[in-house]
């Protein structure tokens, strides 16, 4: 069936990939060119033009060198933030199930060619245009036209729902009908992120008054007789230096390099916007099975009517026993007919599959498990009864499956047996108890369900439950037409399942506890089991439960007002989640939602982080999800939030970093004119400050590590401005502080009868020790520089290091000072410089010091 691997690869290279529209990936040549489109780079080039026209060769030189330095490092940093953002694209990227030399196999969608035959089912997305061959019209499977609302197609970009269907490809990549209308469409968001936008705001409210204060210096220079082309450059100068049009570039980086470590971490992110909102999540609504527990399931005990049965061994170990009473006496199931029939019914109502592990020396025996582990928990509890798939195999042959469904909380297989025709049920004990009419005593007599046998059975689930177990009833009936909905089964027992905690997972709920990060459990199991496991993995603390009934019968409005004493969400269906991420949004929350089947989109795409299974999750979750879990845990997505905390600390922190030097710089230029001081800094030594000292400590503070109390304060909420907290005071004044420091520097070398070079070379001191100094008092906004660790942030101080050696070079090798007109100084002069770039923040870091 299908094609063959090389039929395949020939028509791929006859077709092209299966892709939509071949987005327009920036080359490293239109990476590089693009550093250079900014304006005022571009009028200080043409500037730099004119110079060497009138003969300033070596400036020129300087200046262009400088120019081209800064655009190798914004090169490096967005080639990198590019390959992220591919390389999450690719591990997002769609895959299809398809026959290749007549074997079903996943291959990425993108390779699909047409006469591809794949398999979809509930929750795939289509991934080309196909043609089914049983379909609402079937028989017209040689129709190869994919026009709109064919009834036997079905088209690339949708999804299937329910059921499975088994398709042949007629359509691939902009042949298909979404390819035709999806020139637009793009995977990955390059929109700006809020964050993002509110900083470009700023970058321009800060350039129209630096360009004011660029004109002030021009004017005010000119008119006191300098040079008008040398004030012409100062002014271009000091606008590219100040100007912080970089700022959400930077912040691009930021957010690429926290995807990039979430990523090591097993959470994908689709949308850098999603790394912001997360940091601000104030609930996180969970599943439970394989997200708060670890999904292997075991059957503890089962209870058939009349007896109790107990199984040792837990997990997937090899060799667990069945006891019986309290006696701990071993069973025989062979000889317990209901034991054996229910273990049957187990087996027959089961697709999972256990196989023999590799026997290892010293290692414990495992089985290894594919499919549903809770049909593999009743796989191996069989086995621990010595009943297996293939001592059944010859009398009792599955012939039909109803499959299960969360919904509908039940399945249902058709099959031969030594007696007839008959159907076997498994599914959730309330869905299957009530529409039993009979029930199979301990002895294999089958008796009339009498109402003190229901109300005993209701009364042992409600027991099991308490235990933390999921419980499944069986039951059968006999019959020659396969009818899943009819009543009068017989019952054959309960199967009581425990599944434990992730241990993770509790540390992941303690975190959020202390991070007043509300988690919260959503689960189809029963409410007690559901109860139970919150219990055990530390969530109910005071929390209350409630089932998806009780949820239809609240109103809105009684909804908002009681959902913030809930704990645990039991019983529920999709829809249910939909109105519980509504609630917890209208009451001003920041929702995170997970979830896998297809039926959760929906509440996923409403909350404002929706979160994907990567392991149990379907296509059409994933797409619609903002991250997914490669690992389903819980724990994972609790370290995405961090991850979204602490990105955005570092973001504060870089912007306080950038913004005070610039102010400082701009200060130090206007006051020195306003004052009537020669220029304090020359266009190349600014040039060299702003585009080369200063950019790789301000990218190692977008890398600081989250700080110790980063999950130990309550969440940002998503309304805070972004200079919140008394940021923007902190920066205005240290910015003050930087730029009268650099002044008073100056001015000391003069008044200690220096030269105007060497107080300029005093003034570059001064403000690049500063800013590195400064650095240091960025990287907390609660503790002062002396309270940090400097040794936190390795790749801070490797950064720091190469711009003191930039400087040091600047200002001590021969051939640098003819190039930045630095001059060498007396130890009094050095002494003045040095002292004042520390004087400021030695006072700050005391006086701070004393107030914590
Ligand atoms: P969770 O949030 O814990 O992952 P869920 O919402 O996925 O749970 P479902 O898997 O939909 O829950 O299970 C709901 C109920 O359906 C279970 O409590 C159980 O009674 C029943 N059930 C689960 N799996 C099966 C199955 N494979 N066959 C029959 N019944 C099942």
């Amino acid at each position: 069936m299908g094609l063959t691997e090389k039929e395949a690869a020939e028509k791929l290279r006859q077709e092209g990939g299966n892709v939509l529209s071949e987005s327009r990936r920036a080359g490293p040549a239109r990476i590089f060119i693009g550093q250079f489109k900014d304006v005022m780079v571009m009028i200080l080039l043409c500037a730099t033009a004119v110079s060497v026209l009138l003969g300033e060769v070596s400036d020129a030189v300087t200046i262009i060198l400088i120019v081209l330095l800064n655009a190798i490092l914004g090169f490096i940093q967005e080639y990198r933030t590019e390959h992220t953002l591919e390389a999450l694209k690719s591990m997002t990227s769609p895959t299809a199930k398809v026959y290749r030399d007549g074997k079903l196999t996943e291959i990425a969608a993108q390779r699909l060619v047409t006469e591809d035959v794949i398999e979809d089912e509930a929750g795939d997305r289509i991934p080309a245009d196909c043609i089914e061959a049983v379909a609402k019209t079937a028989g017209i499977t040689n129709d190869t036209d994919n026009s709109l609302n064919k009834p036997n197609i079905i088209y690339c970009g949708t999804s299937a729902t329910k059921g499975t269907c088994r398709a042949r490809v007629i359509a691939t990549g902009k042949r298909t009908q979404m390819g035709k209308i999806s020139e637009m469409l793009t995977d990955i968001d390059k929109e700006l992120t809020p964050l993002q936008k509110r900083l470009a705001e700023l970058g321009k409210a800060v350039a129209i008054i630096c360009l004011f204060v660029c004109l002030a210096v021009f004017g005010a220079g000119v008119l006191r007789g300098e040079d008008v082309f040398t004030m012409l450059m100062t002014g271009i100068t000091i606008a590219i230096a100040a100007i912080p049009e970089g700022l959400p570039a930077t912040v691009t980086i930021a957010l690429a390099l926290a995807v990039n470590r979430m990523m090591k971490q097993k959470a994908l992110v689709n949308k850098l916007h999603s790394v912001e909102t997360l940091g601000c999540t104030s609930v996180i609504c969970s599943d439970k099975t394989g997200t708060i527990t670890e999904n292997k399931m075991t059957v503890t005990e089962n209870g058939v009517v009349g007896e109790d049965y107990y199984f040792t061994g837990m997990g997937y170990r090899m060799g667990g026993r069945i006891t019986a009473g309290e006696e701990n006496s071993y069973v025989d199931a062979k000889k317990s007919p209901a034991l054996e029939e229910v273990l049957r019914c187990g087996i027959i109502c089961s697709t999972a599959v256990i196989s023999l592990p590799e026997r290892k020396r010293g290692a414990v025996r495992e089985w290894k498990v594919t499919g549903d582990p809770t049909e593999a928990a009743l796989i191996i509890a069989a086995a621990k009864g010595g009943l297996t798939r293939s001592s059944l195999d010859v009398d009792y042959r599955r012939a039909e499956e109803y499959p299960f469904d969360s919904e509908t909380r039940f399945m249902a297989v058709h099959s031969t047996s030594p007696g007839g025709k008959m159907i076997w049920f498994k599914g959730a004990a309330e869905v299957l108890i009530p529409r039993c009419s009979s029930y199979m005593d301990a002895h294999g007599n089958i008796c009339d369900m009498d109402s003190n046998t229901r109300r005993r059975l209701t009364e042992r689930v409600l027991e099991m439950s308490d235990k933390a177990l999921r419980v499944l009833a069986l039951a059968e009936c006999r019959s020659d037409v396969f009818d899943p909905q009819r009543g009068e089964l017989t019952f054959l027992g309960l199967a009581g399942m425990t599944d434990p905690p992730r241990e993770e997972a509790k540390e992941a709920i303690r975190k959020c506890a202390a991070a007043s990060v509300r988690t919260v459990m959503i689960t189809g199991d029963h409410k007690n089991t559901a109860v139970a496991v919150a219990r055990k993995a530390g969530l109910l603390k005071g929390g209350k439960a409630m089932t998806g009934a009780e949820l239809d019968s609240m109103s809105d409005e009684e909804l908002d007002r009681e959902i913030g004493k809930y704990t645990v969400f039991a019983r529920v269906e999709p829809v249910h989640k939909l109105r519980i991420v509504r609630s917890f949004k209208r009451r001003g929350e920041i929702v995170t939602m997970t979830g896998d089947g297809v039926n959760d989109a929906p509440a996923i795409k409403e909350a404002d982080v929706g979160v994907a299974m990567g392991v149990t999750g379907t296509d059409v979750t994933k797409q619609a999800a903002d991250v997914i879990l490669l690992d389903d845990n819980l724990a994972t997505l609790v370290g995405a939030v961090e991850q979204g905390r602490c990105v955005y600390a570092n973001i504060r922190k870089f912007v306080r970093y950038l913004l005070s030097c610039n102010i400082g710089e701009v200060l130090t230029m206007f006051l020195g004119i306003v004052m009537g001081m020669p220029v304090v800094l020359l266009p190349v030594q600014i040039l060299l400050v702003n585009l080369v000292t200063d950019g790789l400590p301000a990218i190692a503070l977008g890398l600081e590590p989250p700080e110790d109390d980063l999950m130990k304060r309550p969440p940002r909420s998503s309304s805070e401005g972004f200079f919140s907290g008394g940021l923007m005071w902190k920066i205005v004044f240290r910015g003050i502080f930087i730029g009268l420091s650099t002044l008073a520097s100056f001015s000391a070398v003069l008044r200690l009868g220096g030269t105007v070079e060497a107080g300029r070379t005093a003034a570059l001191i001064t403000l690049v020790v500063s800013q590195l100094i400064h650095v240091f008092e960025c990287r907390s906004e609660t503790k002062s520089i002396f309270r940090i660790s400097p040794f936190g942030n390795i790749k801070l101080l490797a950064a720091a290091a190469v711009s003191a050696a930039v400087l040091a070079a600047a200002v001590m090798l021969p051939q640098l000072r003819v190039v930045f007109e630095t001059v060498p100084l007396t130890r009094e002069q050095l002494l003045a410089a040095l002292g004042a770039s520390a004087a400021v923040p030695f006072l700050a870091g005391i006086f701070s010091s004393k107030k914590e």
